[in-house]
């Protein structure tokens, strides 16, 4: 299997390539599962990583890509970005 990278903003483990190289610059992959866009929602909407979660997560935390993972679970995969309370 191919290793997969996760993704900052929403901790959803399915990106096949790192989003961000060692110099932090984007590789303008978008997420599947949130929809950003590293490179662009960031440099050039402003877009932290933890504003776009929020706005994900008030948005209804959907599937933004078409092939949506059937055992998908959106609360898990959060957990893995989100500072423990
Ligand atoms: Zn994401």
């Amino acid at each position: 299997m191919a290793p997969t990278y996760m993704c900052p903003v929403c901790g959803c483990d399915g990106l096949d390539e790192p989003p961000y190289d060692a110099e932090g610059l984007g590789n303008y992959d978008i997420c599947p599962s949130c929809g950003y866009e590293y490179g662009v929602t960031d440099d050039d909407m402003g877009f932290t990583h933890e504003e776009w979660r929020q706005r994900w997560i008030d948005g209804g935390m959907r599937w933004r890509h078409d092939s949506k993972p059937s055992n998908w679970d959106p609360v898990a995969q959060l957990s893995r970005v989100q500072p423990k309370p």
